[in-house]
């Protein structure tokens, strides 16, 4: 392929990514967002195999039919719960092709272009940021599974054992830049053993609670390595793709942490979400009783009711009970009632977890709103339905200095005339913190599997 037709197709894809990410900022616009995103990385994998680098076919394009169908397969079968351990693991194969290729660049003779030293750099910088984002990746994957505990590795001087990594990379991508032929070789499989176990001490640091600012840290962290790659190889599209995704990866990292009131340097190096993991961990006593509810009641304060708040949580995935919800919703619009949804920034286990849930179930974009879009609407509200949701709804963040979530901005359902919990038992939400929530006088909570009740809530509403 000439020259000039591949920057052209090259700038032709880098033009439907941004297209892709300006879609993917609304949930009106995220499924056009997707398409133009599938049609740029279309034209950007049919242009890199006819470019004129490529000339073994078979080996690429075996290996693009087996990728395809392994992707493909994951996605269909990836439960939307499941989803952010999908991202965190496809984060870490982003990771580990970056320090494969920065290996075969450097032992492949004929692939220098330009200067030596400058390419060298440019392997180690793509090498180092390429096995942090492995190893923290495939540790960040392993957390949210619940296969490694999610509390925080909180080993004394961290902070300096981090930094002599650090420096001993810089050292150690010093001697390999300088050593000449392949003698650099040790270095550079040093460096990337030392990077590695970088990568899994800093993401090893951090505590559950912080996970989603993780999981789009790593986000940002691959799209740098692919920026790198991308100078490594002279490929101006990766370059592109990789400074889009690093740069919107590090946005949305500063604005989740802006919404759980956490800085965002301590979120990297470990210092915040130390204290997850425990009820243990905060101080306030609780006082008060839990008062239980039943199906029947909660129709009939549904019934009685002028507004309505749905606050969904991650348990509302998890029983896949949007469904449920949406004909609820459609039930009481019919009857006058207001309902509408409140969205907190990291609800569930992804940033914008729940909007897609809801979108599955076809619930009308108007009536779902962010947190602080409603937040102030709460004391003017009948009922507040509660539905598989708890750390985002836990007055705590607000009244208990000593809490894992002090500060973190939450829904403040306890001001509604009547606040309904849904969930199956007495266990704390994913911050592993007690809800205070549950024993306040107007709270009732309706124990069972989200969808099972409100199902029922429906069959009653319908009669
Ligand atoms: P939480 O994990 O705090 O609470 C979910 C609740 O759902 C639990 O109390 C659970 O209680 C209940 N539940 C689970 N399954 C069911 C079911 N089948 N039926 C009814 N209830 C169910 O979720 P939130 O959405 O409130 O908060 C999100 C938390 O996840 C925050 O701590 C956030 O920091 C963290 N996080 C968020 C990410 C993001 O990007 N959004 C990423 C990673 C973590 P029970 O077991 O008693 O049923």
């Amino acid at each position: 392929m000439e020259q000039i037709l591949l920057t052209s197709a090259y700038l032709f894809a880098s033009v439907f990514f941004i297209l892709s990410l300006r879609g993917l900022s609304s949930a009106e616009t995220a499924k056009t967002g997707n398409y133009y995103g599938m049609v740029g990385m279309g034209v950007a994998i049919v242009a890199t195999v006819m470019s004129n680098e490529v000339t073994g076919y078979a080996p690429i394009l075996g290996a693009i039919l087996i990728a395809a169908v392994i992707g493909a397969f994951m996605a269909a079968r990836v439960k939307m719960t499941a989803m952010p351990e999908l991202v965190a693991i496809l984060h870490s194969f982003v990771g580990l092709a970056a320090v494969l290729v920065g290996f075969a660049l450097y032992l492949d003779e004929g692939a220098a272009h330009g200067s030596r030293v400058v390419m060298q750099i440019e392997i180690a910088v793509d090498v180092f940021l390429a096995a942090i984002t492995f190893t923290g990746s495939v540790l960040a994957f392993l957390k949210l599974r619940g296969s490694v505990s999610g509390a925080p590795l909180l080993l004394p001087g961290r902070h300096l054992f981090n930094l002599v990594m650090f420096v001993s990379c810089i050292v150690l991508s010093a001697l390999f830049v300088q050593a000449e032929g392949h003698t650099g070789l040790n270095y550079l499989i040093i460096m990337t053993v030392v990077a590695g176990v970088l990568g899994y001490h800093l993401v090893a640091a951090i505590g559950g609670a912080d996970m989603p600012v993780v999981v789009s840290m790593l986000n940002s962290y691959s799209g740098w390595t692919a920026a790198a790659a991308g100078f490594m190889l002279g490929n101006d599209l990766l370059i592109i793709t990789g400074a889009l995704v690093g740069s919107s990866g590090a946005i949305l990292s500063y604005i989740m942490c802006k919404a759980m009131n956490r800085s965002i340097v301590n979120v990297i190096f470990g210092g915040f979400g130390t204290n997850s993991g425990g009820s243990a961990a905060s101080g306030e006593q609780i006082e008060g009783e839990i008062t239980e509810t039943f199906v029947e009641q909660v129709i009939d304060e549904l019934r009685d009711a002028q507004s309505v708040i749905i606050v969904p949580g991650y348990g509302m995935a998890a029983a896949d009970a949007q469904y449920a919800v949406a004909s609820m919703t459609e039930i009481l619009r019919k009857m006058g009632t207001q309902v509408r949804f409140g969205i907190h920034p990291v609800a569930g286990r992804l940033p914008g977890h729940m909007n897609v849930v809801l979108m599955q179930a076809n619930v009308p974009y108007d009536i779902v709103f962010e947190m602080d879009e409603l937040n102030d609407d709460f004391p003017a509200t009948d009922v507040v339905l509660v539905i598989g949701a708890n750390d985002i709804v836990n007055p705590s963040a607000q009244t208990d200095p000593n809490s894992p979530i002090a500060g973190m901005p939450v829904l403040e359902v306890w001001k509604a005339d009547r606040t309904v919990v849904m969930k199956r038992s007495r266990r704390t939400g994913y911050a592993g913190v007690d809800n205070p929530l549950f024993y306040k006088d107007n709270t009732r909570l309706l124990f069972g599997d989200a969808k099972d009740s409100l199902n029922s809530i429906v069959a009653g509403l319908k009669e």
